[in-house]
């Protein structure tokens, strides 16, 4: 089956992220797209997943775990999961690795962490979005070994991507799968996400994968097919 997706969209808990981007109103916003699947991609953290996956299987849509982890060169990779726990294993990973920066929510934004109620029911107090020490070199494997897939994250953009930061697209890093907004040189299948700091950008009902069920676990083994596994 085709099944609409927006697998990179941050929620309040990014810092950059907007208030209004509570798992509910991602959730709902999706819903009136019309995507059948999203992955919520907060910086370095998956904390609002939990609330996210709960109420995405309230109302009918599929959410994967997922977080845009920042590596040590500044490269933004997108992290995707069939499994919270599977991505609550990278996060302590990385925890163990990321500089310790207190946030200034006056100046970056506040990083609430919400349940299913969009209720707060913590803070992140560290700042999300510093750079972690886990390298491009180790990211592909690493997150592989945690059960996930790794996808260099808008690598068609100016700003911490792996063709930005490197300068050239280096196949020898070991990721199977881009995500781009347009067409690009380099030679692996391409996801297409919108990015979204805001609930207004969530994508619309564009771009699809096909699945064996609409399921995470269908929508996973979608996108390790696409990845040639
Ligand atoms: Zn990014
Ligand atoms: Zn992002």
């Amino acid at each position: 089956m085709k099944l609409f997706y927006d697998f990179h969209i941050h929620s309040c808990l990014s810092p950059c992220g907007d208030e209004e981007s509570t798992p509910n109103n991602i959730v709902n916003m999706a819903l009136i797209k019309g995507l059948n699947v999203i992955a919520l991609s907060d910086h370095n953290t998956g904390k609002n997943c939990p609330a996210a996956i709960a109420v995405g299987k309230k109302n009918g849509l599929v959410v994967l775990p997922a977080m845009e982890l920042t590596t040590s060169e500044d490269i933004h990779v997108l992290c995707l999961f069939e499994r919270y726990e599977d991505l609550q294993k990278l996060e302590e990973r990385l925890q163990k690795t990321r500089f310790r920066i207190k946030n200034k929510p006056e100046i970056f934004g506040r990083q609430r962490i919400l349940n299913e109620n969009d209720e707060v029911i913590g803070e992140e107090e560290d700042l999300l979005i510093v750079s972690s020490g886990i390298s491009v070199e180790e990211v592909a494997a690493l997150v592989e070994g945690f059960g996930g897939i790794a996808v260099p994250a808008h690598v068609d953009k100016a700003a911490n991507s792996v063709i930005a930061v490197l300068g050239a697209f280096d196949y020898g890093l070991g990721f199977k799968l881009v995500e781009c907004a347009h067409e690009t040189d380099v030679n692996l299948p391409r996801i297409v996400d919108s990015d979204a700091h805001y609930l207004w950008d969530i994508s619309e009902a564009e771009h699809s994968i096909e699945a064996e069920t609409c399921s995470a676990h269908g929508v996973f083994a979608a996108l390790k097919k696409l990845c040639g596994d």
